[in-house]
């Protein structure tokens, strides 16, 4: 395991491994679940400490940090400038290497996979050489690496498109499943103040609740006479909370509560 800080520790390792003829692979939190992080007798690049925010432009609005930074620390350095994430998975603990490499969606209606808000990204070639990649310049390799899932180089530094904090007033909905597809044309395609949305299938173990029960979230933007602080709020409850996940991958009655 090398923790890499800075591209220069990336090249070291990179030429080490080619002598030794180690296989490398590249990790950021680790929570994607195909072991491609690991390669076992090889070399695991951790990225996690290459995270600096490198520039954040209000204008456009854009910011631009190292691969290895996570979304939560994305978004305590672009919050006090009012701006946000458009596509961010759901949960802030990933990093932005492995989220470009997984291509992941969040929930926005518009804007569903992070390739759309990538604007271009430094790369690391197997040979040591670094080089710019755009939908542009080299747009081969953009459209190799994001989902590409760390094969065809690691993902240095990260230009993406963010958007102004606005205020969403949250709404859910249950429904069986085959209901959705009507929903979703009645009520959330047509309204162009949906901005988010997710849905989250039942996991009661009941017949007529597994898989076939949803919970519609949407977020509105909230009109006029509404107002809220745009602070990051904290994680709460997080012990508690893991408590009852706990019970409920136990036992199947805690799954109700
Ligand atoms: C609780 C949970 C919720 C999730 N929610 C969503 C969701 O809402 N939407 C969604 O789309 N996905 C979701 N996922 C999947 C998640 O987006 C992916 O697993 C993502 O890759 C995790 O990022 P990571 O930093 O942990 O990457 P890792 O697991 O560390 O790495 C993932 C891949 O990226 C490569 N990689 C990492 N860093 C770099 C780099 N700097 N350069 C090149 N390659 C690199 C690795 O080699 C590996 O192949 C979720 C996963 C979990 C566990």
């Amino acid at each position: 395991m090398a923790e890499i800080r800075g591209i220069d520790d990336l090249r070291a390792v990179l030429h080490d491994a080619q002598a030794h003829r180690l296989k490398v692979s590249i990790s950021g939190s680790r929570h994607s679940q195909g072991g491609q992080t690991y390669i076992a007798g090889g070399v695991v690049v951790d990225m996690r400490g290459f995270n600096r925010i490198l520039a954040i432009d209000s204008a456009t609005p854009t910011v631009t940090v190292q691969s290895g930074a996570t979304w939560d620390e994305v978004q305590r350095a672009i919050a006090p400038h009012r701006l946000a994430l458009k596509v961010m998975q759901s949960s802030n603990i990933f990093t932005v290497g492995g989220t470009l490499s997984a291509n992941a969606h969040g929930r926005d209606i518009d804007v569903m996979q992070v390739v759309d808000v990538v604007q271009r990204f430094g790369l690391l070639l197997a040979d040591g050489r670094s080089v710019e990649v755009s939908r542009t310049t080299n747009p081969e390799l953009f459209s190799l690496v994001i989902g590409g899932y760390g094969l065809y180089g690691v993902i240095l530094d990260v230009t993406l498109r963010v958007t102004r904090d606005e205020l969403y007033e949250q709404r859910a909905v249950s429904m069986d499943y085959t209901e959705f597809p009507a929903y979703f044309a009645q009520h959330i395609q047509p309204d162009s103040s949906v901005a988010l949305m997710l849905v989250r299938p039942s996991i009661d173990p009941a017949p007529d609740s597994f898989l076939r029960e949803l919970v519609v979230v949407t977020w509105r933007r909230a009109g006029a006479g509404h107002a809220a602080t745009f602070d990051l709020t904290e994680e709460e409850h997080v012990w508690r909370d893991r408590f009852f996940l706990g019970l409920s991958r136990r036992f199947d009655w805690a799954k109700a509560l």
